[in-house]
Formats: C-alpha cells, structure tokens, sequence
C-alpha cells in the first residue's frame, strides 16, 4: 500500500471509530424517487462513442452492473432485513422493469464506449422469469473488436440447482455465489428465511457439475454475527478451485442498521486465516480489481478480501450500476440515478443514448467510501442512499 493510502486509511478508520453510527432504531424503507431520477444529458452536438471518456477523477468506464430485479427470497440483515422489506414494500410492477430487450440494447451500446464485463445481480436474479433467455441474448453482444462481453452474475444459490445448466447453456461464463457461513443455524439466522445450508452448497456443486469454473464464494462478514465462521469457511473451500471472498459489512442503503463496530477490517480476517494456513499477498489481476487477492502458501488456491470501508477503491472505480427500472448509477452509495429507462422508451437513437451514457459519467466525481463518515452513512441526517437490492449488489 502507497504511504497516502496508509495515511488515508487511519484517518479514515480513526474518523469513524471517533464517530461510531449508532445502530439505527428506525428503519427507513427506500426505493428511490419512484422511477424519477435525473434526466440524462444527450448533449447538443453528437460524437462518436468511445472508449476513453473520462469522470472528473480520470476513471474510465469499464464495467457495468445490471439489477434484473429487486426481489430476493433471503432477508439478510445486512440488506434486505424483515422489518423493511415485508409484504407491503413497494417493489417495482412488471411494466416498470427493463424488458430483456430494453437491457440488451443498453448493453449493446455501453459495449460501444468500452464496457467489457457485465454483471447480472439484483435482488435475487435467478428470481427474474427466464433469466438464461436474456443470458443467451447479452452472450451475443460484441465489442467493438468483435470479442464477447465478460458475463457472469451474482446469486444466493438457493435455486441454482435448478438453474445451473440452463445458465451454461445459454452462455454464462463465471458465477459467484453469496454464501455467508457453513454453520447450519448461523446462516439460517443470517439470511432469517430459515434457509438451509446445505441447499446452497448443493446449488453450488450443481454448477461445478454444470462446468463453471473458478467460481467465487462471497462471505459478508458481520464481526459479531458470523465472523467466527471464517476459518471453517476458508478451511471448506481451500483446495476445492473455488475462490472465498470476504467483504466488509458495507453501509449500503439505508435500511441496514450499519455500524462501524459490526466492521470486522479485512487485514483481521486476514490475520485470522494466515494463523492457520499461512497466506501470502498476489498482484491484481488487473487494474481496478476490487478483491485483494492472497494465496496458501502450500499452493491450494487462493482467497480475497473486499475492504469497501477500511482500504477505500474510489480512485479505480471503473464501474457502472443499471438499477431494475433503468436508472444509471454512478455509486454504490449514491443517493440520485439517471433514467435511461425513458430515454429507452421515447424513440432517441443509439447515438443519442450513447453520448447521454458518456455525457453522464464525464461528470462523475464521488469518492463515497473515501469520504464516508457519520454523515454520510447516517440517513437520519438526510442522505439517503439507494437500497442495494435495486441498484444491485
Ligand atoms: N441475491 C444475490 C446474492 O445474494 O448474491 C445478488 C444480490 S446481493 C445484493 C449481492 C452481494 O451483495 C451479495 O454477496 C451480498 O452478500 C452483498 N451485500 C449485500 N449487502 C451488503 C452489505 N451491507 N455489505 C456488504 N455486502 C453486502
């Protein structure tokens, strides 16, 4: 790590250990705006997409999220908690979603300014009616230079038993699979569904089955909750091709009760693994890669760490979120989309929706998890961030 990010790090740290946001009593239910977000500008004069335009912090467009529906069947308390999401949450209609259509022309056309990774996630997105229909869509998106779109998606795992070959088939490459604890009871508690674990992991070994290779298992890890459960994870998983992530319990949305004391610092976890099988660090894959990666010195495989809150990576986001109804999203944490959903839907051409795409993300300039604190992660302050199920995660 550079000496300013160890500066920037600790006062950070410091700043929030300083002022640590209560757990809040009230829960504040959010979807964002109702569908109405900022209108995106087509600019007067069109150009030609691109592949280089840059956010006011020189970040470039690479990747791009997809939320194909803002529904779950878990209700982890670190996303989706009970109180909030019940039955009379107001989660989008039908009519207010993407269609397959409107998503792939999205596609097609953030492809044509230099997107080459897409991620379905949500909400749940095997919950989404025909999933491996759109799948086999997107798999025959371009880029520019005629190669395919990196595909993969993001799952609970609890139906992809069901799913798993369907979703080869119609041409996902790469999976990940949620999956925070292997204790029966404590993840049961965590997704508070009463879901069994072992269901889960025999979703994930019917995608082995299927013939996904290296997928990731992503572990949110709640100090307090299930953080004890990190080194049967590792242990489970050490060997077997999969790849274990740990992420930091985020102050996403709104809703989530967040608290820097709930925070277990990636380096702990770290820590924790290498006292029982020594670790040592591996350079990214590539630039912007938000896992830090590290392997077993004894060479069976490797794990990563997520560290959105103690080791901040604003200054490489290269990253864009679709939320379910087609609003674009610059941040994880923003509070405000711009709806491309109407631009899909009043007849602008491709051209004009690729120069509102760049027109868009030229003005980019958060840096959320550089500058978070109490303020900005406390919603009875007023900023209220958008829910991670809509946005996707
Ligand atoms: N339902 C799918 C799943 O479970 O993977 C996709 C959506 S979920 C929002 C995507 C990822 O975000 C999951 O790995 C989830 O654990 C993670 N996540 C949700 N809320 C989080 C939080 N507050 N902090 C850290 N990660 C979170």
């Amino acid at each position: 790590m550079a000496v300013w990010q160890k500066h920037r790090f600790t006062a950070i740290i410091e700043n929030m250990v300083e002022k640590a946001i209560p757990v809040t009593s009230k829960v504040i239910p959010i979807r964002i705006d109702e569908g109405k977000g900022l209108t995106p500008s087509i600019g007067a004069q069109l150009i030609a997409p691109h592949g280089n335009t840059q956010d006011k912090r020189g970040r470039i467009l690479r990747d791009l999220r997809i939320s194909v529906t803002d529904r779950c069947n878990f209700r982890c308390t670190y996303c989706m908690p009970k109180e909030v999401f019940d039955q009379n949450y107001p989660y989008l209609s039908h009519q207010e979603l993407l269609s397959f259509e409107e998503i792939t022309r999205l596609t097609t056309i953030f492809s044509t300014l230099g997107v080459e990774k897409i991620r379905l996630t949500g909400g749940e997105p095997l919950l989404r009616k025909n999933l491996e229909v759109l799948i086999e869509m997107l798999a025959h998106v371009r880029t520019p230079d005629g190669k395919p779109l990196d595909l993969t998606l993001t799952t609970n795992g609890s139906i992809l038993r069901k799913k798993a070959a369907a979703l080869k088939a119609a041409g996902l490459q790469r999976l990940t699979v949620s999956l925070d604890g292997l204790d029966d009871a404590i993840f049961r508690k965590m997704n508070d569904v009463d879901f069994p674990v072992a269901d889960v992991l025999d979703g994930i070994a019917a995608a082995q089955e299927a013939g996904f290779e290296n997928i990731k298992i992503n572990m949110v890890v709640k100090k307090g909750s299930n953080d004890h459960e990190i080194v049967s994870m590792a242990k489970h998983f050490k060997g077997s091709g999969v790849i274990l992530r740990f992420i930091e319990f985020m102050d996403v949305g709104s809703s989530n009760g967040w608290n820097m004391a709930e925070v277990l610092p990636s380096k702990e976890v770290i820590a924790r693994i290498n006292a029982v099988f020594p670790l040592e660090p591996v350079n990214a894959n590539y630039s912007g890669e938000v896992a830090q990666r590290w392997r077993y010195i004894d060479g069976s495989g490797e794990i990563g760490v997520i560290s959105s809150v103690t080791q901040t990576f604003c200054h490489e986001c290269t990253r864009a979120r679709i939320s379910t109804d087609g609003q674009m999203y610059l941040c994880l944490f923003a509070n405000e989309g711009f709806d491309f959903k109407t631009l899909l839907r009043s007849g602008q051409s491709d051209l004009e929706i690729a120069n509102a795409i760049m027109n868009t993300w030229a003005v980019r300039d958060d840096h959320y998890s550089e500058i978070r604190g109490s303020h900005t992660a406390n919603p009875s302050t007023g900023s209220r961030k958008v829910e991670m199920s809509y946005i996707g995660g």
